[in-house]
């Protein structure tokens, strides 16, 4: 079986509004996309920030900007008008664990993608507010990024951890650090480790400047060793990107020994062959 948990019903714009994109019409777009690449296991996991509850967690501004939508109108959306996996994607907030858990634990997701989008107030991957702008070295960004990300692990708010190299996402527009990165991935080892969590290997890396799947082989042979599952994921934004480049990453989980892929119902996790739905 494959899966695509880690989807978006729409773009990152604004413009791109829940009324025109949270429809029956445009969930069939990218339910016969998934079809097309026999992908049966679909979940949406729309960005936390664009709901007017995450400003109960985290008063960012640039998800003040974003947080237009209803997340209890999404959930009933995706739960009664859709047979798509109910998911959201949500960051990890350092300092407001608590109230990130009351938001989630409110919500019957199946399951929760975590994210590691910001560094404190400063964004990896984007240009508005980004950390590459500042006095930091790609060492100093490297350190933080992957310790941050190991608690986010350890939080046990989430049940996937999502793109966990996202801080390659600019590629060569901004220097990585010198030689073995090892040594930042192990940085981020003992959370995952500890927590049990699944880890995301996604497509969307080789769609941006990195060139490259998240996350790199040697970080998602690290995972394995360290006792990691892995759920498979596009980060699709558009039903034409469903199951991208889905060759490259089962290519690299076969060449690691991996057979078999997270499955997830209402935060309950189990493990299926990767199987012959593979093509
Ligand atoms: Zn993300
Ligand atoms: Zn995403």
């Amino acid at each position: 079986m494959l899966t695509d948990y880690h989807i978006h019903l729409r773009p990152d714009d604004l413009d791109a509004t829940a009324a025109e994109r949270f429809t029956s019409a445009n969930v069939e777009r990218y339910r016969e996309a998934a079809e097309e690449r026999g992908i049966a296991e679909l979940g949406v996991s729309e960005h936390i920030h664009r709901f007017q509850q995450a400003l109960e967690v985290w008063q960012h501004p640039f998800w003040r900007a974003y947080a237009v939508d209803d997340l209890d109108d999404y959930c009933r959306f995706v739960r009664e008008e859709t047979d798509l996996r109910l998911g959201i994607e949500a960051d990890f907030v350092p300092g407001a664990e608590d109230r990130m858990a009351n938001l989630l634990d409110a919500r019957d997701f199946d399951y929760v993608v975590g994210s590691v989008h910001f560094l404190r107030d400063a964004s990896v991957d984007m240009e508005d507010y980004t950390v590459w702008s500042g006095a930091h070295s790609p060492e100093d960004v490297w350190q933080r990024y992957f310790q941050t990300l190991g608690e986010a692990a350890r939080s046990g708010l989430f049940d996937i951890l999502a793109h966990p190299d996202l801080v390659k996402v600019w590629g060569i527009e901004r220097p990585r650090p010198e030689g073995d990165l090892r040594r930042y991935y192990e940085l981020a080892m003992d959370g995952i480790a500890e927590s049990g969590i699944a880890v995301e290997v996604s497509t969307a890396g080789l769609r941006k400047g990195a060139q490259e799947l998240y996350p790199a082989p040697a970080f998602l042979e690290m995972c394995l060793e360290a006792g990691a599952p892995v759920a498979l994921s596009s980060d699709a934004h558009r039903p034409e990107d469903i199951g991208a480049d889905y060759d490259a990453a089962l290519e690299l989980l076969q060449s690691l020994g991996v057979g078999e892929l997270c499955v997830f119902e209402r935060r309950a996790r189990r493990l299926e062959p990767i199987g012959a739905g593979v093509r």
